[in-house]
């Protein structure tokens, strides 16, 4: 469904993507491993072009997002969900307004606004949070609230950037499984940027391993294992 290729980029002359060529299957997990400063987030974000790539093709469904129209580009977006760290939720909006933001943005009518929300929260197990604020949230229950508003519009793929990594090991493995579950019930294509092997692991069917902005080494996992075949592969499955 996705296909990264050739993707470079540089900020102010320094090439933080050197060539990342990634080909992304409907309806998998996909994991984006590697140090700090791998290049990991900057290849997430070039694929719905919140970063634009300075060389490379994004093909999404065959598509090729680069070559769009400003116009065509929004419409391509609505397809990509995204979700972050620190969640980014609008903090003087309700969870509601939160998860209906971008389906105002998308020109959606109100009863059909009402509808949807109710049933993103309801995935995510938050519907009876749907009036208040985010600051009245614990950290897991306000990714829960991200993830609704990133599966909101119906996205083909969902991309998630450390999306666990503020949230202490009972909180992620909730916000794991809710992923799992809209990965499996409502088939949406996930890719993970994190550090968190255990997750990786548990969530993932396939990894690339990103050094030095380049792709090292792409693995599958099975049986929650992962066999790296490099030696920095190997050192890195080691320490993380
Ligand atoms: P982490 O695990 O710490 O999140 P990462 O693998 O996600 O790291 P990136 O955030 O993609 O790494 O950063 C890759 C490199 O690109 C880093 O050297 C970073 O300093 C640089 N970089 C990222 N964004 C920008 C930017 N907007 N301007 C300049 N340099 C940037
Ligand atoms: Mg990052």
């Amino acid at each position: 469904m996705l296909q990264l290729s050739s993707i470079t980029k540089s900020f102010h002359g320094t090439e933080v993507l050197k060539g990342i060529d990634l080909t992304i299957n409907q309806g998998e997990i996909f994991g984006l491993i590697g140090l700090s400063g791998a290049g990991k987030s900057t290849a997430l974000r070039t694929i719905n072009l919140l970063e634009r790539p300075t060389t490379g093709k994004v093909l999404l469904n065959n598509e090729d997002l680069m070559a769009k129209s400003e116009n065509d580009l929004r419409k391509s977006r609505q397809k990509i969900g995204m979700i972050f760290q620190h969640f980014n939720l609008l903090t003087n909006k309700t969870v509601a307004d939160n998860v209906a933001f971008p389906l105002k943005l998308a020109g959606w009518n109100k009863n059909d606004i009402d509808a949807r929300v109710k049933e993103c929260l309801t995935t995510v197990g938050l519907f009876e949070k749907a009036g208040s604020y985010p600051n009245q949230l614990s950290g897991g229950q306000k990714q829960r609230v991200a993830i609704a508003r990133g599966i909101a519009n119906h996205p083909e793929l969902l991309l998630a950037d450390e999306p666990t990594s503020a949230l202490d090991p009972i909180t992620k493995i909730e916000v794991i499984n809710y992923l799992q579950k809209i990965n499996k019930e409502l088939g949406i294509t996930i890719i993970i940027a994190t550090h968190d092997m255990s997750i990786v692991k548990r969530l993932c069917n396939r990894v690339a391993l990103m050094k030095d902005g380049l792709v090292h080494e792409k693995l599958d996992v099975l049986n929650s294992e992962i066999h790296p075949t490099t030696e920095f592969g190997k050192t890195f499955l080691e320490i993380a």
